[in-house]
């Protein structure tokens, strides 16, 4: 299916690895002209060789911090016409609450509202003017279940979720979308590294850790990040313009709510 978006502009953040990097894929293969940005210039670059090589599209690349202001400013001025957005970054650190000073709070904050919010600030005026415009923000499953030692993800993702329904409402009649995407547990570089920790914990090995994290999903595996990057690009596809304000749980039916 062709979904409708050649030549569109994608400005995708946290898009070196993992699910940032699955949805510039997805979307590269749809002939979406790309801006990606990173924090690490040798491993962003990598990726965007390799998404030329194989899908032949226009990539720039900007290695910044989304997290702070001048990293927004880089990331607009390298892409000041974005028709689509995808915000995400490395997600917050896990731990009991008890642990957490109020600077480790506001990071979080900053970290995962702030900095998307102040990304669609900045860029959905203009996909109003144009007519067109689709944002998604990458969250967490941990919006809809909260997870122990999910504190810092939990909170400051719930802000974003709220701000993106009301952003959603206000900007519908202009062809532009707002919509989240909520993560289960995908095989990327971060899970790596959070069940190497929990495995280390526990005595056990990642790929025993891995086996029993399948069994607690109904799919029974972890999900696959091109999964992720095809809902992304379904969602910026000409198609989904009726689709706004959501939030589409992928955790291979984890979650045990009817809703
Ligand atoms: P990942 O494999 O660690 O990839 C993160 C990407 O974001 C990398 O490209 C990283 O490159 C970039 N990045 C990190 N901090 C950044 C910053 N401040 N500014 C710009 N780029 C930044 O992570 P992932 O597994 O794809 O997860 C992506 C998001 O989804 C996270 O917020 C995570 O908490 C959330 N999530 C993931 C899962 C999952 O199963 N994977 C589940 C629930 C929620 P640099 O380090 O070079 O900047």
């Amino acid at each position: 299916m062709d979904l409708g978006i050649r030549g569109k502009t994608a400005l995708v953040c946290g898009a070196s690895q993992g699910l940032g990097r699955a949805c510039a894929d997805a979307l590269a293969a749809e002939g979406v002209n790309l801006v990606l940005l990173a924090r690490t210039p040798s491993t962003l670059e990598k990726a965007a060789d390799d998404i030329r090589e194989r899908y032949g599209a226009s990539v720039v690349t900007v290695s910044c911090d989304i997290t702070t202001v001048q990293g927004r400013r880089d990331a607009v001025a390298a892409c000041d016409k974005p028709d689509i957005l995808i915000t995400n970054s490395g997600g917050p650190p896990t731990g009991d609450f008890r642990g957490f000073s109020l600077d480790d709070w506001r990071k979080a904050v900053n970290d995962s509202m702030l900095a998307p919010l102040e990304l669609i600030r900045m860029t959905v005026d203009g996909m109003m003017t144009r007519g067109f415009g689709r944002i998604i923000n990458i969250t967490s499953w941990a919006v809809k279940a909260p997870l122990d030692g999910y504190s810092l993800s939990t909170g400051p993702r719930l802000g974003l979720t709220g701000f993106s329904g009301n952003v959603a409402r206000s900007v519908a009649a202009g062809n532009v979308t707002v919509n989240n995407l909520l993560p289960g547990v995908f095989d990327t570089e971060r899970t790596k590294s959070l069940l190497g920790a929990q495995a280390r914990q526990l005595g056990i090995t990642v790929k025993e850790l891995v086996k029993r994290q399948g069994q607690t999903i109904p799919a029974n595996r972890l999900g696959n990040p091109a999964e992720f990057g095809a809902a992304c690009a379904f969602l910026c596809s000409a198609y989904a313009g009726y689709i706004t304000g959501q939030n589409l749980l992928m955790d291979g039916g984890r979650y045990p709510g009817i809703f």
